[in-house]
């Protein structure tokens, strides 16, 4: 039998501080060539192991070989000249100095397949790889040259796909796309967003996931979150149309967020990955505490479909702190485990 609510992460964890400085975002490497290549792969295996004494069942690379979720994976694109920038905003959210998008966007080769085959080499328990989605990657470059966003996100879609399919031959059960931007731009989520995630998953047979979040727990994303009032209903607006659609799981933060679980109805059928660890605090959360946010989460999400997760990546967090927080993942999910094997 499947074991029930098997727990995973959303997506990055902390990075060794002799692979590139703790707790930041964008962190440069500390090593160079032949041995920021080792170092990676080090620092990887690390990272599974540290997914595995915590008794994450799904395991990642804990993003160990890419500096960003989204511009490690465009910098190896052709067709974006990371040298000439432009300021845009992001998620109109905060102003950044982006690459600019200067002729046809291509991927000449694979980006993760050989990591994800690394990763795959180490074990046998299933795992799962991000990859940005379309909007969110559009919305941080600028584009002089397509100047569609919508043009745009399909040329990422199948450049996207040719990766995952790689990907799914490298042995990878869930390929995740990480679309933030989902909670933005609703109009274009429901009038392109959600069909150029479609093309990227095209013809795969393994798992697929979408990661929706407000983001880590960066100044600019806590900021902003306080102007979302009371209650975020953002989801409300893209979940029926996401119910609809072929990804089978859907990743979002629950654990001290403002969106009302109740939402979760709206997507009743999907796996959801719920988040019952809070990446923008370091305060520990207690298995008590991650248990009650899965109970919450069982009113609208049918046992067999629910996996325990945590909020967004752990990158910014300090080791210790993520660490302590996928112990109390998983204990906390395991108290969860054992009251629905008794009723
Ligand atoms: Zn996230």
């Amino acid at each position: 039998m499947k074991k029930l609510l098997p727990t995973s992460t959303a997506g990055s964890l902390p990075k060794p501080s002799w692979l590139a400085q703790p707790e930041t975002l964008w962190s440069p490497w500390k090593l160079q060539d032949q041995e920021l290549a080792d170092g990676k792969q080090d620092a990887l295996r690390l990272s599974l192991q540290e997914q595995q004494q915590a008794g994450i069942d799904i395991v990642s690379d804990g993003e160990q070989t890419r500096q960003h979720f989204v511009t490690t994976f465009i910098e190896h694109l052709d067709g974006v000249d990371f040298q000439k920038r432009e300021t845009v905003r992001i998620r109109d959210r905060y102003d950044a100095s982006v690459p600019t998008v200067v002729g046809a966007v291509s991927r000449q080769k694979p980006v993760f397949v050989e990591d994800a085959r690394f990763l795959r080499q180490q074990t046998r328990q299933p795992i799962k790889w991000a990859l940005p989605g379309p909007m969110t990657m559009i919305d941080t470059l600028y584009d002089a040259h397509y100047k569609s966003r919508e043009k745009l996100a399909w040329e990422f879609a199948t450049i996207l796909n040719q990766e995952a399919k790689e990907l799914e031959v490298a042995g990878v059960d869930i390929i995740q796309f990480d679309e933030p931007a989902f909670n933005v731009f609703f109009d274009e989520v429901n009038d392109w967003g959600i069909a150029t995630l479609e093309r990227a998953i095209e013809g795969l047979k393994c798992e697929t996931a979408v990661h929706i979040c407000y983001g880590y727990g960066i100044k600019a994303n806590t900021e902003w979150k306080k102007t979302l009032g009371a209650e975020w209903r953002q989801y409300e607006e893209i979940f029926p149309k996401l119910q609809k659609s072929s990804i089978d799981i859907i990743s979002l933060e629950c654990q001290n967020s403002h969106v009302p679980m109740e939402l979760l109805e709206l997507i009743r059928g999907k796996k959801v990955m719920v988040g019952a660890i809070d990446v923008a605090s370091n305060i520990i959360e207690t298995p008590e505490q991650v248990a009650d946010t899965l109970r919450k989460a069982l009113q609208f999400v049918d046992a067999e479909n629910l996996c325990p997760c945590t909020n967004c990546g752990m990158a910014p967090l300090p080791r210790r702190v993520a660490r302590a927080k996928l112990n109390a993942l998983s204990a906390g999910a395991e108290i969860v485990r054992r009251e629905l094997s008794i009723s």
